[in-house]
């Protein structure tokens, strides 16, 4: 059989990041934890969003650090085990078809819509940015994010809770331009992680790496066990024998998340509630959770690192693929609108007159 004609075996995986720093604990456990899982049985692609930076980062200062943050993110992706044998990973900016899509897209939503997703106000306060700075391009960012997973045709996309409402916005776009143009595109499934929302190390919120309230993949030993020990827990606890809330608390949250001791964790809580045990051998118990939790990382991070050059080569590997996938997509998606057929109408006249010319 031709290789155009096979069937496709795997359902695919659309989800990334944005290259702006390193990933930390709330990234693996809402998200990167899921791809790990389903690589081998998904077809994944993952997305290195430098457009999405631009939306509230478009200096050429920020443009500048993207190379070096997107080689960052796909260590950190190797790290967590990622196969690069059988995942590819590409740079949103170098696909051009993601530009074309995104302008269609827009065609098909309203402005009203896209005010009430509630993570474009978070991300406006988070950038500093009043009601009248809003960026018309950071409005758009759930459609050009709905252009990052309907050209690959992705089926999931594992996110963490913050971006559910964003996948919505690619459902009804898809819906909506399969119902004016005919069926190009499956309408994708959301994935949230174990972890809807890790909360951050202060912990006032999810963890974010604009906050700096992170543990980073990255992060060694001696970093880790520093982090934790200052970890927010119930302030309420001034001595060791003051009963304690477990609930909504970061240390255990983690605990939860990253210590496989589920009887060391349970006799943990009954005791904190019961004011039966000071915080430090709460903590030191899950700083040594979190650091074997990353030891395999460090150890794939060394490999990694002293490879030069290898992420380079993964990055433009996947990149290749995706723009082969990507336009095929975009031949479908004009010529389902028709959108093809002016030009080519218009190409035809021209060239029949350019002949009747030449032959006279
Ligand atoms: P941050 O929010 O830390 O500044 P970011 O905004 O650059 O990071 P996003 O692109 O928003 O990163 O997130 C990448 C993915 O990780 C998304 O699927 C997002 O839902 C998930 N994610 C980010 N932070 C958390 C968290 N604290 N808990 C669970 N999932 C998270
Ligand atoms: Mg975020």
């Amino acid at each position: 059989m031709h290789e155009s004609e096979k069937p496709q075996e795997k359902k695919r995986i659309l989800t990334g990041d944005r290259p702006t720093g390193r990933l930390h604990l709330g990234h693996y456990v809402g998200s990167l934890k899921s791809r790990v899982e389903l690589q081998h049985s998904y077809d994944t692609i993952l997305i290195v969003a430098d457009l999405h930076m631009l939306t509230t980062k478009p200096s050429h200062d920020d443009i500048e650090l993207i190379s070096e943050n997107a080689r960052g993110l796909v260590l950190d992706y190797l790290a967590a085990g990622i196969d690069p044998d059988i995942t590819t990973i590409y740079l949103q900016s170098a696909v051009r078809e993601t530009y074309e899509l995104n302008l269609i897209l827009e065609m098909l939503i309203t402005v009203n819509r896209l005010t009430r997703v509630p993570s474009i106000k978070d991300m406006a306060r988070a950038a500093n940015l009043s009601d009248e700075e809003m960026p018309f391009g950071l409005l758009g960012y759930p459609v050009l994010q709905a252009a990052d997973i309907l050209l690959p045709r992705a089926h999931l996309v594992p996110v963490g809770k913050d971006n559910e409402s964003h996948v919505e916005v690619t459902r009804e776009l898809g819906r909506r331009f399969n119902s004016l143009y005919g069926e190009v595109f499956p309408i994708p499934e959301v994935l949230i992680g174990d972890v809807p929302t890790l909360l951050g190390t202060d912990g006032q919120g999810k963890m974010s790496k604009s906050v700096g309230n992170t543990i980073y993949l990255s992060d060694d030993e001696k970093t880790v066990n520093k982090k934790v020990r200052a970890m927010y827990t119930d302030p309420k606890r001034i001595h060791a024998d003051v009963p304690g809330t477990v609930e909504g608390n970061p240390v255990f949250q983690y605990h939860d998340a990253f210590n496989p001791d589920k009887a060391q964790v349970e006799d943990f809580k009954t005791r904190y509630r019961e004011g039966r045990i000071g915080d430090v051998e709460i903590k030191d118990a899950l700083a040594k959770a979190i650091n074997n939790f990353l030891d395999p990382m460090r150890e794939r991070y060394r490999q990694y690192e002293a490879d030069t050059g290898f992420v380079d080569q993964v990055i433009v590997d996947g990149t290749e693929r995706m723009r082969e996938i990507s336009a095929q997509t975009m031949k479908d998606v004009k010529s389902a609108m028709g959108l093809s057929g002016a030009w080519n109408r218009i190409a035809r006249a021209a060239e029949k007159r350019r002949k009747k010319i030449a032959k006279a």
